[in-house]
């Protein structure tokens, strides 16, 4: 039997190369902040720009992320030079982040262009990047890394780490999030050849999206009925790192739908993490799995999620949707949300079948905002598993709707939105709809009706977006549970 090992499963070929791999950099950032950036940067005149970010952190062991919270454009006319290939700023607008920074550990990533598409950092910026941060790191105390990064005029950019005045190495990615998924930088260092497995992909989506999968780190939260199916597509589509949160074992109940699950598992309780990485060890396609049997609503795996480029959501209650949503905010990191609804009349009959894919970008709309649920919804799931026996007690009384139990499930049905989840996805990385992206941020289906449904994005979230960017705080999410 082969049963994946806690905490860190690595299989096929890929692993040993993998092993010893330096922590990994990311910068994340939402479409909206990108453009504010461009337009700044490329003023027209063909001449360098800087800006300042001040930028959370998911500070990992592994994976260290900058979130994009605010951005400091550095005024055109109060630059002493600017020419085509230098600028020369005064630094005194550092000193406007520094405060802040330094409140919140977070990170200062200096941003400027280059008008003539130079694809490199000159020896002008090595030596002004090594000044700045030499004093960054003396003013704030530490030797944490930040981070600068060069945009060319399609947008395009590239970044380095620094650290108490060192160049360290490359960013390794860096993401926009908006209608479309944007990475940079990442699978870039991928090798040229295709997996045969992926060769499939390869043809259809180009080798560039191939290998970006490869270099993905993606969370899936709920591991049941949609999440088994959405884990083994996004396995077998090569992504390169899968982190699968659930916190239960398998039952009998579950094996009508549970993909890879067996009588054995229920019988021997395992955990449907577990069996999952398992499968994907199975497939010996060489991803990192790592399995945390663990409810979302803990330190280890809120974290763990943070870390991932992408998360899928694929949970049946509305608590954990609604944290997922506020760990994809705070970290900038793009969600999809599968949600299935299959109403039986009571008479043995179905009175409809539907569910919906969201889409939700970090500082746009939430599930909150979209009245997916309401916080009397969120509270209520959420004293149900804190304290049963109040949750019980206050039912009782009528002063709470009950939570949803157990409703039917069949495995069809759950495959249908699943697909759509992931299809949705590859959308964003590769498009191929005759419409725009901007188009689908939400995509009901409905069996019932026999018919899609697609909206799109809704108001911001205001309750949400304050928090964009904000990276890792104590307690964590603003959540005393979470310190
Ligand atoms: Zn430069």
């Amino acid at each position: 039997m082969l049963q994946a090992t806690s905490p860190w499963s690595m299989t096929g070929s890929g692993a040993s190369s993998r092993r010893h791999n330096p922590v990994r950099y990311a910068l994340r950032l939402t479409e909206a902040q990108h453009d504010l950036l461009r337009t700044h940067l490329f003023p027209g005149d063909g001449n360098e720009a800087v800006a300042l970010l001040l930028c959370g952190r998911r500070n990992g062991s592994g994976r260290h992320a900058f979130c994009v919270q605010k951005i400091l454009p550095v005024p055109h006319s109060a630059c002493s030079v600017r020419t085509p290939d230098r600028i020369t700023w005064p630094t005194t607008f550092v000193d406007d982040l520094l405060s802040e920074a330094f409140a919140s550990a977070q990170a200062i990533v200096k941003i400027h262009s280059h008008p003539g598409y130079y694809r490199k950092f000159s020896s002008a910026d090595d030596q002004s990047d090594r000044a700045l941060y030499d004093s960054v790191s003396s003013l704030l105390g530490d030797a944490l890394p930040h981070a600068s990064v060069v945009m060319l005029p399609d947008g395009q950019m590239f970044g380095r780490v620094v650290a108490a005045g060192e160049i360290v190495q490359p960013l390794s990615s860096i993401t926009v999030t908006g209608s479309d998924l944007k990475l940079y930088g990442a699978g870039a260092d991928a090798s040229t050849s295709t997996d045969a497995f992926a060769l499939r992909h390869a043809q259809a989506f180009g080798k560039g999206t191939t290998a970006l999968l490869r270099s993905l780190s993606i969370a899936v939260v709920g591991c049941s009925g949609t999440g088994s199916i959405v884990i083994e597509q996004l396995a077998r589509l090569g992504v390169g790192r899968l982190v699968l949160i659930d916190p239960d074992c398998v039952e009998e109940k579950n094996l009508n739908r549970i993909l890879n699950s067996g009588k054995e598992d229920a019988y021997l309780k395992r955990y449907k993490v577990h069996v999952l990485a398992s499968a994907i060890a199975r497939m010996g396609l060489g991803q990192e799995v790592l399995p945390l049997p663990l409810n979302l609503a803990t330190r280890e795996a809120v974290l763990a999620v943070a870390e991932c480029d992408v998360v899928f959501g694929c949970m049946d209650g509305v608590e954990g949707r609604h944290l997922l949503n506020r760990i994809a905010t705070f970290y900038s990191i793009p969600y999809f949300d599968a949600g299935v609804r299959l109403d039986a009349d009571g008479k043995g009959g179905i009175s409809s079948i539907a569910g919906a894919v969201h889409y939700l970008q970090p500082g746009r709309s939430s599930l909150l905002s979209r009245e997916v649920y309401t916080m009397k919804q969120v509270e209520a799931e959420e004293l149900k598993r804190t304290n049963p026996d109040l949750y019980a007690e206050l039912r009782r009384a009528g002063y709470l709707r009950g939570v949803d139990e157990d409703r039917p499930a069949v495995i069809s049905v759950n495959m249908l939105y699943a697909s759509l989840a992931v299809n949705e996805f590859l959308a964003r990385v590769h498009p191929y709809r005759n419409q725009p992206n901007s188009d689908y941020a939400y995509l009901g289906a409905s069996l019932s009706e026999v018919g899609f449904y697609p909206e799109s994005e809704a108001a911001d979230c205001l309750a949400l977006k304050r928090h964009l960017g904000r990276g890792d705080v104590e307690p964590l999410l603003e959540r005393p549970s979470l310190s």
